[in-house]
């Protein structure tokens, strides 16, 4: 047990020599502290650990001590100074007072520990995002952190942060990102954190400091595209370890053909290379910022084929804007040709969304105010972005989310819903395809099984939005986002499992530690998945997962069955077992809410 330490309870004197002493935890072997009169005397040569410079002159003491922004001087003719040998030697109180230091004393293990007080240094917390394409974490700290980030192996890597503790335990942060799977924390001794970070072979990062915090950023990789004719038409191949993230695709000008993926960093030489066969002049790819852009340059007889065939222009175009009344409230739907980046936010009675990349003429609007907003305003800002800033009037939250490539719906939810409104996230998407079987992809199950869920739910008279209702990779944070600014009443996360044990089956509900709500609704769900589809019980059980602990209270993610089983994904594979799967979690979310 630790205490600070000024007076000693017990005389220890004739035990000098069996006390060691410690600095910022490193042991000080040649340095003991001395006993006098059950005072405890500490030579000042551990100063010098501290960076400290120290004169000596005769018995003449300066001691000069930076830390941090403070400066502490200590000047002595002697009278606060002890010498035992040759050594100077002063109180541990007075050096506690003196330079700010922390000095505690181990009676049971006969340790002083001396530390920097001003310090106070601690990890806070961790932050992911993903919502502009790009996986950061950010580890928030108290105090400039100090660290070292190590490669173990591919896709493992360790983050040590140095002078610190952790404020609380964090556990293991399951994330389930394509990208990034999941961090663990540990305090590795009394002021070293470190952190495991397990992601996708072949992943990249860099690590920053923003303000105290530290940012880790990851990266998909690839190594190179490669240009191939086949049937008539100029193809890119390319090599990656991570596998490549949704990209955006445009004809700049008539001719080049671009396609920009944001998050991925390039591993070999950005290459140009003319070709001039009958498709193309040449193609090239290269690193800008945090996007790898590739290029083809084709010859004109090509134009119209892409003109015709790709998304877009490097510019999206907001083409119409049209509102309509549901149960919900009124939803208003953005036609969006091309794929723009986004951001919303919301200030006071102010709905905000910014689109980059994204130009507006012609645009058809075809709204009507209603309780839930009255005002709605799109204007240009600079450079090639637009703002739509909705005006909200009575409204209990809004739900943004993409409906299909080309349409964004902004639902907003009117003030007195008569029934609970309950988010249903189907997990993975688009290039994502989560856990995959024999013949099954998990994103194709999550979705099916949460488009049932939803009918069974309206049926019953519950409202419910789905994060995605078609084939689309929507970002961990996105997801999160939805449910937060909804003011859903629940939140179900709907994933297929997966092992390296081919034998593994079974479902299990998950809720976040030390949430009772959670518990309370994982519990109903797995019990009634269970009456519906006898599978085997992992049971309702607590897990760190992302899209949990930042959440709305009520939350779970249900692993409805593995498809690395083979019966079990031959199950899965079965439409009248996946209406099982939906009956299930709908009758634990209706035996939770009555
Ligand atoms: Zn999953």
């Amino acid at each position: 047990m630790f205490f600070l330490f000024f007076f000693i309870s017990q005389p220890v004197i004739g035990q000098a020599s069996q006390i060691a002493l410690f600095w910022q935890d490193k042991p000080l072997e040649s340095l003991g502290p001395q006993i006098k009169q059950g005072n405890i005397y500490i030579p000042i040569k551990v100063m010098e650990n501290a960076g400290a410079s120290i004169y000596i002159n005769d018995s003449e003491v300066l001691i000069n001590y930076q830390s941090e922004d403070h400066l502490f001087s200590l000047e002595s003719n002697g009278d606060l100074l002890e010498k035992f040998g040759n050594e100077y030697y002063l109180s541990a109180e007075a050096f506690s007072s003196r330079f700010n230091l922390d000095i505690q004393w181990n009676s049971a293990e006969k340790t002083i520990f001396i530390s920097e007080k001003g310090l106070k240094r601690t990890v806070l917390g961790l932050d992911f995002n993903d919502s502009q394409d790009r996986a950061i974490l950010t580890i928030l700290h108290q105090g400039t952190a100090e660290y070292e980030v190590t490669k173990l192996e591919p896709g493992k890597l360790k983050v040590d942060l140095f002078k610190t503790t952790l404020e609380k335990p964090l556990g293991i942060l399951l994330i389930d990102h394509p990208l990034l799977y999941s961090v663990r924390a540990e305090q590795l001794s009394r002021d070293q954190v470190t952190f495991y970070i397990q992601g996708k072979e072949g992943l990249e990062f860099e690590s920053r400091l923003v303000g105290d915090d530290l940012v880790l950023e990851f990266f998909y990789t690839v190594e190179r595209f490669e240009y191939r004719s086949i049937g008539g038409l100029p193809l890119l191949f390319y090599e990656s370890k991570t596998g490549l993230p949704e990209y955006r695709e445009y004809l700049e000008g008539d001719l080049t053909l671009v396609r920009e993926f944001t998050g991925v960093k390039l591993m070999g030489k950005a290459i140009k290379e003319n070709i001039d066969d009958d498709l193309i002049d040449y193609f090239e790819y290269y690193q800008e910022g945090p996007r790898v852009y590739s290029l083809i340059k084709l010859k004109p007889k090509l134009a119209d084929f892409f003109a015709s065939s790709v998304q877009g222009k490097r510019l999206a175009q907001l083409s119409k804007i049209t509102s309509r009344q549901n149960d919900l409230g009124t939803e208003l739907i953005f036609d969006v040709i091309g794929s723009p980046y986004y951001k919303t936010k919301k200030e006071g009675k102010r709905l905000i969304i910014d689109f980059e990349d994204v130009q507006v003429n012609n645009m058809v609007r075809d709204i009507t105010y209603s309780s839930e907003y009255n005002g709605l305003t799109v204007t240009k800002l600079t450079g090639d972005s637009i703002r739509v800033e909705i005006l909200l009037k009575d409204c209990s939250g809004y739900a943004l989310s993409k409906k299909d490539e080309y349409t964004y719906s902004v639902q907003l939810v009117k003030r007195d819903l008569s029934s609970k409104l309950i988010i249903l996230d189907p997990g993975h998407g688009g290039y994502d395809p989560g856990t995959v079987g024999a013949f099954l992809e998990e994103k194709d199950l999550n979705l099916d099984v949460a488009l049932r869920l939803r009918d069974l739910l309206v049926d019953f008279g519950y409202k419910a939005i789905l994060t995605r209702e078609t084939d689309l990779y929507i970002s961990l944070s996105e997801r999160t986002n939805l449910s937060l600014s909804s003011g859903a009443d629940l939140f179900v996360s709907i994933h297929t499992n997966g092992s390296l044990n081919q034998l593994a089956n079974g479902i299990e509900t998950f809720y976040a530690p030390r949430n009772s709500e959670g518990k309370e609704l994982a519990e109903y769900i797995q019990r009634a998945l269970l009456v519906q589809t006898k599978a085997l019980d992992r049971t309702a059980k607590e897990a760190n997962f992302w899209v949990l602990v930042n959440n709305v209270p009520c939350s779970v993610l249900v692993e409805i069955g593995f498809v690395t089983n083979a019966p079990e994904e031959e199950r899965l594979s079965q439409s009248h077992y996946r209406q099982k799967v939906a009956d299930g979690i709908c009758s634990g979310i209706i035996g939770f809410l009555n």
